[in-house]
């Protein structure tokens, strides 16, 4: 590959932006990859910017997920408990068990959308 600016020289790399290949006179070390120009590197700032944001955001939303899913789970067992309580009242009954399977539908969602925040933390 060559550079994009100067077609004699030998790339060294490419743009973490553009991605246009540059040579070691129009490189810029942004210290997380090389940059063509000062306008990739505001780019690829913000980008970074974002990134560590979203981040520093995947614990909290994790976290509020896995609340969710208590809760969720904690209301399923109520409805389910208070469906078997009614069970003489086959309408009570269904009413509340129906209840109790949505809870517990949000409630597992919530725990795998939970899970993946988690995971992407991590890495
Ligand atoms: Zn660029
Ligand atoms: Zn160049």
């Amino acid at each position: 590959m060559k550079c994009f600016t100067h077609s004699q020289s030998d790339a060294v790399g490419a743009c973490k932006y553009c991605l246009k290949g540059v040579c070691t006179a129009c490189a810029k070390d942004t210290g997380i990859g090389i940059v063509c120009s000062p306008e990739c590197h505001e780019q690829v700032k913000l980008l970074k910017a974002m990134m560590d944001r979203n981040k520093q955001a995947f614990p909290i939303a994790a976290k509020s997920h896995f609340r969710n899913a208590i809760l969720l789970s904690l209301f399923g067992v109520l409805f389910a408990a208070f469906g078997i309580m009614e069970r003489s009242d086959s309408f009570t009954f269904r009413f509340f068990l129906s209840f109790a399977a949505i809870m517990v539908i949000g409630a597992v969602f919530s725990f795998l959308i939970a899970r993946k925040f988690a995971k992407s933390s991590r890495t």
